[in-house]
């Protein structure tokens, strides 16, 4: 059974491009580039100026993006990078491949991001960086994290995977740190049609590294300085994003007006004690590639609504320092509580930019008909969607 309400349908996005986007194909077929070439310098310069960088680096995907960032930097075995315990797997993984420890901090509850005060009490002479997340769309508190990093000397790697166009104090993220890391996984507020992502960065010594790193460390062709990897951008993705990027303002525009009519619509339906829904604090703009609300009742909220057909998923079941893969970091339950409490008690909810009215009532009705069985039923006539 088709779900009533899709958790993410990306074909009214995609239908207006179409006839724009299969010509860009044929353009990069019919050049036979496929590596490299004018589609990624052409994205690279858009992006740069889109997100008010010096540089902008296509690269294979957003965990190629961390990795190589990390690389870059020269982090490996023995260091240790400070992260959040509470984000995609990447992030850490990223960490662990280099041979680095990721040191893990609890979260702010509010904001679900690094809580800065962990920070600074998990920096140790070994700190080799600070990877703060941008979680679900919504930047990270940065000035007391950019203050620890220029109080230890430490650099900050920003995963801005699911953040792209989110500002803190209105510039945009990915240009706090030496590097900003974005994905353009299809489920990103910026998609490409496959794998792909972005390396950003204001120091050009560090962006010459990272163009030196995604092909082999190799400068010139067969000279390799550094052993690096296979980080390229298609050129058919880097095209098919350059379609895509002028969008990206108003479809982060449409996520926005859903979020602030879920809030009016739950608040309507009463619904304000029964859940926790998103914040975006003072100062910084949410781009709601997740709209995540939190109840005590999670668990069985999500079963209602699957039975529903109302998409939904729980980003992240389990922190990473409960990650079977983790273990040998020697945490225990109860190690960072905030996280625990989020990934028992979130959930997220449809939030794509096409999303209609109906649909959005749909998912209303169908969270009140859980949480308050009798108004749901005694809701007058004519009030349904
Ligand atoms: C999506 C995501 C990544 C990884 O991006 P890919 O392009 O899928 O490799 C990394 N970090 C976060 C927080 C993400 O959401």
């Amino acid at each position: 059974m088709s779900p009533r309400v899709p958790l993410l349908d990306l074909t009214p996005q995609y239908e207006p491009l179409r006839d724009e986007i299969l010509a860009t194909v044929s353009r990069v077929c019919d050049s036979q580039r496929y590596i490299g070439g004018p589609e990624v310098d052409g994205l690279e310069a858009e992006l740069a100026a889109l997100l008010g960088v010096r540089h902008a680096i296509g690269v294979s995907s957003g965990t190629d993006a961390l990795l190589v960032s990390l690389m870059a930097l020269n982090v490996g075995p023995g260091d240790e990078v400070i992260t959040s315990t509470y984000s995609f797997f990447a992030t850490a993984g990223a960490i662990v491949r280099t041979g680095a420890t990721p040191v893990l901090v609890d979260i702010d509850p509010v904001s679900y991001n690094i809580d800065p005060a962990g920070i600074v009490r998990a920096v140790t002479a070994r700190t080799k960086a600070i990877l703060p997340v941008h979680l679900y769309g919504l930047s990270a508190d940065m000035d007391p994290i950019l203050d620890e990093a220029s109080r230890s000397g430490i650099p900050v790697v920003e995963d801005a995977a699911q953040a792209i166009g989110a500002t803190y104090k209105g510039r945009a993220v990915g240009g706090f740190g030496a590097f900003g890391c974005f994905s353009f996984f299809p489920s990103k507020n910026l998609g490409a049609f496959g794998d792909a992502g972005l390396v950003t960065t204001n120091d050009p010594a560090l962006a010459q590294r990272v163009r030196v790193l995604r092909d082999h460390g190799m400068q010139p062709k067969y000279y390799h300085q550094l052993v690096g990897g296979n980080f390229r951008l298609d050129a058919l993705q880097a095209a098919i994003l350059r379609v895509k990027a002028p969008h990206l303002h108003a479809w982060t525009e449409a996520r926005r007006v859903n979020a602030g009519r879920y809030v009016r619509l739950f608040r309507d339906a009463g619904l304000e004690g029964h859940l926790t829904l998103p914040t975006e604090p003072a100062g910084r703009r949410h781009i709601f590639n997740q709209f995540v609300i939190r109840s005590h009742d999670r668990d069985r909220l999500k079963q209602h609504l699957d039975a529903q057909g109302i998409g939904n998923e729980i980003y992240y079941p389990v922190p990473f320092h409960l990650q079977a893969c983790f273990a040998s970091l020697g945490h225990r339950p109860g190690d960072f509580p905030e996280a625990e409490r989020a990934a028992r008690e979130t959930l997220a909810l449809p939030i794509f930019g096409e999303l209609t009215v109906d649909q959005q009532q749909a998912v209303v009705h169908a969270i009140a008909a859980f949480a308050r069985p009798d108004a749901a039923a005694s809701r007058p006539a004519g009030a349904s969607a």
